[in-house]
């Protein structure tokens, strides 16, 4: 069987030791005579699985006693509603804006308060992370909003603002449980699984225990934290198969060492990818040096038929999904945990060969 490599931004690749484990799962899990599919939310089977999960979760990424963890549903994109119709009690956000999923998060919120935009990088379609003037921060916002990662230009925060008692809030998407991170920094954070740790349908969130609670009255109960926090993720049918399949993902990284051993995976990969960026004289990277992203690297050569050129001669070598969005154009290549490292070598040695071919 051909696999390839799969350089999606999302849904993207999965470990195939998972995908081999789920194959041996699929008719019956565990002596239950079912898949995980065809069982209640509510057995003693499914219990184990969301149970493990939870619990490797928190330790994979050391998260304290006193957040909540919870699997819930609407990707990434229903927090944008979420995070503003629990935690704008005052009615205020501060928010960076990093790119279209910051974007969408302010207009998201604009809808239940205001928000101060402290910082934008739009001026050069987003190709860095600005610098932050503290006395922009307003100490009365009910929140402080970045995204960690951003999935489209490829950039990351290497430094977190400091927010002083107004809680940060993170969208960690395209990169959680790519690099260490101190949880204790955050009020919230959430992630869509499909791009670093499992399918679609899953969505992640850690939320301090103290911002739980605070729903204006009017919040419709599947938007509430409480009502998730309180049921441990089963107020209603979670998306069972999707939070199995991102607990094998979660006892695959164990398996590799965890968070801070596939952190140095992440950077190994990176600099293959960026090294070879900074020598090429046909490709460049679009992001400024110190913002760069260890997980979305976009790339291009200056001539738009030469991109397309590559981009179809890449997918015809197995390197697919390697299609720029349609704001940056050129290439990007999405080199999440599960991308092995021969993977960005097999790549980047195709990209000398065409370099070579087409001077
Ligand atoms: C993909 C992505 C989202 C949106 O996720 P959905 O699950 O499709 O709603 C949000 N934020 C970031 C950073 C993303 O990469």
């Amino acid at each position: 069987m051909e696999r390839v490599y799969n350089f999606s931004a999302g849904p993207s690749m999965l470990p195939i030791e998972v995908l081999e484990q789920a194959q041996k799962d699929m008719l019956n899990f565990n002596g239950s005579g079912m898949s995980v599919m065809e069982m209640s939310h509510r057995s003693k089977w499914f219990d184990d699985i969301i149970k493990e999960a939870e619990a490797d979760l928190r330790e994979l990424m050391h998260i304290p006693e006193n957040y909540k963890v919870m699997f819930l549903q609407g990707g990434g994109s229903t927090q944008f509603a979420m995070i503003p119709l629990n935690l704008m009690v005052k009615g205020t956000c501060d928010l960076v804006n990093t790119g279209q999923w910051s974007k969408k998060a302010m207009q998201e919120a604009k809808k239940f308060g205001t928000v101060n935009v402290v910082a934008s990088s739009e001026d050069k379609v987003f190709n860095y992370i600005p610098a932050l003037d503290k006395s922009k921060f307003n100490p009365d916002a009910d929140y402080f909003y970045i995204t960690y990662n951003n999935t489209i230009y490829g950039t990351r925060y290497t430094e977190l603002p400091d927010t002083g008692n107004v809680p940060l809030v993170a969208d960690l998407s395209s990169m959680i449980m790519s690099e260490e991170i101190d949880i204790t920094k955050f009020g919230l954070v959430f992630a869509g699984a499909q791009k670093n740790i499992g399918p679609a349908g899953v969505t992640v969130a850690a939320v301090r225990e103290d911002l739980i609670g605070k729903a204006k009255a009017d919040c419709p109960t599947m938007l509430d934290y409480k009502v998730h926090a309180d049921a441990s993720s089963l107020y209603n049918t979670p998306p069972c198969y999707a939070i199995y399949i991102a607990g094998l993902v979660f006892k695959w990284l164990k398996k590799m060492g965890g968070v801070k051993e596939m952190q140095k995976v992440n950077e190994e990969k990176a600099a293959i990818l960026y090294d070879f960026l900074d020598n090429s004289m046909m490709f460049r990277g679009t992001v400024v040096p110190k913002d760069r992203s260890l997980m979305n690297v976009p790339f291009v050569t200056d001539d738009d038929d030469l991109n397309a050129k590559f981009i179809k001669e890449a997918t015809a070598n197995g390197f697919v999904n390697l299609k720029g969005h349609r704001t940056v154009g050129g290439m990007r290549a999405s080199i999440y945990n599960a991308m092995p490292v021969e993977g960005v070598k097999s790549l980047v040695e195709f990209m000398k060969k065409f370099e070579t071919e087409n001077k």
